[in-house]
């Protein structure tokens, strides 16, 4: 069985526990890699070597351009893994390997945009109110960056924060997480190859409470860059608090997509389906709230009901399944926990609910596409972050009902609004209260469009010129140009 090391310091380093954990195949059940099972002793090597590569040698002196440069090399590196990268990351989180490869390959622009920008990054000449002093601002790296990932795309969101925190200098420690580290450990051969200075990016494998959390703590840590549940960035930020760390967060959502009755109603089928269907729901931006205006309710569900009951589930690696199984068990019990919660909370399920267990599932965990109706605002189903194949569907009467309950929730990562009303999506666009908006649209990202979260979705933006601003701060440069300082204790003439 193949095992992978740990990535620290430029050298595939074995965990100092001696343990390894398993990476499990969600379509197949079967252990298919062991992974480094690291610890504290890890993290503070993984940190050492990071403080080294940023404090001292060719990382630490590398011009921007220089530096740009091999960030972008990295980026074409990519490229060449996406094939082998985008097949584990298919193996270990049961994503279709019609999705990941490509994805990896499109991955690639992080590097391109945020390599484009790092000999751009200027600081400025302050307009002083005095005229003997000359100040100007420098934009510095901060430090080592921690890094900590979610599951469920792993090396997109790796890359999302690697790419702008080198790009401003710093140097990166990485923690997949336990259910899909393998994709993570792939990555790292992409900067060895590339050449970078050993200890400028590293990855250390194991457990929230193992690795993630001595690694939050770890006094040489500066930032903190954290993607996954509201509880992990609840713990993440008291911990970064106590140590006075930066820190960004980008958590759950409840996303509501709005359809009203002048919306293109396949359009907004086509959204809500890959909204929350195609992914198994497992997308930080899920539209799991469907608000829908009364006059077209019923037609719309009909459509979307027909459109889900004939989906093609399979295996990840054949080219004609449409949706895979869930990627771990704990997320697979979790969603089925959240079915008969709203069953016995007295929504109604008008499609699917239950485990399918077809020709075609291998020894998978699937679950049906879960429509229910008739549900109420303080039904759990309508307020926590399932993460799964699972939508919850309310009406609405007028614009002013929908803004209500749209941002009747604790997050606010996504929003959809389906509507041919131009003055209605613009005003939707500022009344809804969320890090993004999509009209008529959805589930789409770019690499120069910032993401984030209002409320309880997190804080600090990814993707675009936002971005870098995170992995950077501001140094204030004062210089006398008089003839020498004044004597402070002179008091003046008499
Ligand atoms: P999770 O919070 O369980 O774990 C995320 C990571 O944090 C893992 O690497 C885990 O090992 C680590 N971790 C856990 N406890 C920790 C601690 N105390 N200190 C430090 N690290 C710790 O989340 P998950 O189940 O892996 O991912 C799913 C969640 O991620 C969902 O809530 C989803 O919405 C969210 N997500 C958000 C975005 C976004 O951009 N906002 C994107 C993808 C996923």
């Amino acid at each position: 069985m193949q095992k992978y090391k740990a990535y620290i310091g430029g050298q595939w380093c074995e965990p100092s526990s001696g343990a390894w954990f398993d990476a499990v195949n969600p379509f197949d059940g079967k252990v298919w890699a062991q992974v480094a099972r690291c610890n504290g002793a890890d993290v503070d090597r993984a940190v050492a070597a990071a403080l080294d590569a940023f404090t001292d040698g060719p990382w630490a002196s590398m011009v921007p351009g220089k530096r740009g440069a091999l960030i972008r090399k990295a980026g074409d590196l990519l490229i060449e893994h996406a094939e082998a990268i985008g097949t584990i990351e298919s193996r270990d989180t049961g994503k279709r390997i019609t999705e990941t490869i490509p994805m990896v390959e499109y991955i690639a622009e992080w590097f391109y945009y945020y390599g484009g920008l790092a000999d751009k990054i200027e600081g400025r000449v302050t307009p002083m109110d005095r005229n003997d002093i000359f100040n100007y601002t420098l934009k510095e790296p901060l430090g080592v960056i921690a890094a900590i990932t979610p599951w469920n795309s792993p090396v997109m969101i790796a890359v999302w924060k690697i790419a702008p925190a080198l790009a401003a200098g710093n140097t990166v420690v990485v923690k997949p997480s336990e259910h899909a580290s393998v994709s993570t450990l792939e990555l790292m051969k992409v900067f060895e190859e590339a050449g970078f200075p050993p200890g400028v990016v590293n990855t250390i494998t194991g457990f929230g409470e193992d690795v993630g959390a001595p690694l939050v703590a770890h006094p040489d840590v500066a930032k903190i860059t954290f993607t996954g549940s509201e509880s992990g960035g609840r713990s993440v930020n008291l911990a970064a608090a106590a140590g006075f760390k930066h820190v960004t967060l980008e958590l759950g959502g409840k996303s509501p997509q709005i359809v009203f009755a002048d919306g293109d109603i396949e359009s907004a089928v086509n959204g809500v389906i890959s909204g929350v269907f195609l992914s198994n729901g497992q997308t930080c931006v899920a539209g799991s709230r469907l608000y829908l205006q009364r006059s077209i309710a019923d037609k719309f569900l009909k459509i979307l009901t027909a459109r889900l009951s004939d989906l093609r589930m399979g295996d990840p690696f054949d080219p004609k399944t449409q949706i895979g199984p869930i990627a771990n068990r704990p997320q697979f019990e979790k969603i089925m926990s959240y079915i008969e919660g709203a069953k016995s909370e007295g929504a109604k399920c008008i499609l699917g609910g239950a485990v399918v267990d077809g020709p075609n599932c291998g020894q998978g965990m699937f679950v049906e596409p879960t429509i229910f109706t008739e549900v109420k605002s303080d039904m759990t189903i309508a307020r926590e972050e399932v993460f799964g194949p699972v939508l919850a569907v309310m009406i609405f009467d007028d614009e002013e009902e929908a803004v209500r309950l749209a941002n009747d929730t604790i997050y606010g990562l996504a929003a959809g609004i389906w509507t041919k009303d131009l003055g209605r999506a613009h005003r939707l666009a500022r009344r809804i209260q969320s890090g993004t908006v999509y009209i008529n649209t959805y589930r789409a990202v770019s690499v120069v469009s910032p993401v984030g979260g209002y409320k309880m979705s997190g804080f600090g933006r990814e993707n675009g010129i936002e971005a870098i601003a995170e992995y950077m701060q501001t140094k204030s440069v004062w210089v006398n140009m008089a003839d020498g300082m004044a004597n402070p204790l002179d008091l003046g003439a008499d």
